[in-house]
């Protein structure tokens, strides 16, 4: 006696919205509330993450799996009802950073992500399964809204480059532009050809990312994802306000805020990146579907 003993998780107001949810809802739902249960469980526990973070969606089929979706910012019951009208039923998964939407066939993903961008939800994903861009470094231009060397690739050379951003890192004096091409659609010794853009001339590398820290997207600033399948608000790298970096207004100042940690530094500033502490494991798991780290736990200095 006297021996704190852990109860069991309150789960009690969890069994009855359920109840309450059978009562209202006709048997032809009974398919949805079923799949709320993995949910409702993360519900009640919302600390052990870890254990979650990896969804094996393996029916035996063969099928390949399809990235998770993670939206963030919507209330559960308007996302699935608005996924269920598009005729589709994927597994749901609470996350601390939202929503995670597990799709059993790459035409499903489409459909969700399809009406995800119609709600304009915010929501990032990853790369499918054989469809990661083709990605080369273009140096020795100056520093413009990437949508101006994405129109003139296209006006000068015909090409077709699907994302282009520009990054700067501390080691490098200069910024650079990384450009996402669909893969197989070139190659490095065609790009190469091509001498200068506008007249100013360029080098062409393949690019190689081959840094240790864990991948961060340059929209949002969160880690965990590529900018490429990010669709949250834009984040400033400088200030940590909502908009993207080119656009702040705070630019010509010199002190900056951190958009994950409240710091005084970028957000991508390398010099904290290496407190991150993620090793790869850590980072395939977030890949392959894990939820990036909370605000607070991004890094420190
Ligand atoms: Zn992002
Ligand atoms: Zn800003
Ligand atoms: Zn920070």
């Amino acid at each position: 006696m006297g021996k704190a003993r852990p109860g069991p998780p309150d789960d009690s107001n969890v069994g009855k919205r359920r109840r309450q949810q059978s009562a209202e809802n006709s048997e032809g739902d009974e398919d949805t509330l079923l799949k709320q249960n993995p949910f409702a469980s993360l519900v009640t526990n919302p600390q052990d993450q870890s254990n979650c973070s990896t969804v094996n969606l393996s029916d035996g089929s063969g099928r390949k799996k399809q990235p998770p979706l993670v939206v963030k910012n919507v209330n559960f019951s308007t996302l699935s009802t608005g996924i269920a009208e598009c005729g589709v039923n994927p597994v749901y998964k609470l996350t601390r950073f939202g929503i995670k939407v597990l799709c059993n066939s790459s035409q499903e993903f489409n459909q969700v992500q399809d009406h995800l961008k119609m709600c304009s939800y915010e929501y990032y994903t990853h790369d499918k399964p054989g469809e990661r861009p083709y990605r080369v470094i273009i140096r020795g231009l100056p520093l413009a809204e990437p949508g101006i060397l994405q129109s003139q690739l296209e006006s000068e050379y015909g090409l077709e480059a699907q994302a282009v951003h520009v990054i700067r890192r501390k080691e490098e004096s200069e910024p650079f532009y990384l450009v996402h091409f669909l893969k197989g659609s070139t190659t490095l010794k065609k790009l190469r050809e091509i001498k200068h853009i506008g007249s100013i001339i360029v080098q062409w590398q393949a690019y190689r990312n081959n840094r240790a820290d864990v991948t961060q997207c340059l929209n949002c600033l969160h880690h965990g994802h590529g900018t490429r399948n990010c669709h949250l608000k834009s984040r400033c790298n400088h200030c940590g306000d909502a908009h993207t970096s080119d656009q702040c207004p705070k630019k010509s100042e010199s002190t900056k805020h951190c958009a994950n940690c409240d710091g005084a530094h970028s957000a991508t500033d390398p010099s904290v990146q290496n407190t991150y502490g993620l090793d790869s494991k850590r980072q395939n798991q977030i890949n392959r579907g894990g939820s990036p780290p909370i605000k607070g736990q991004q890094h420190q200095l």
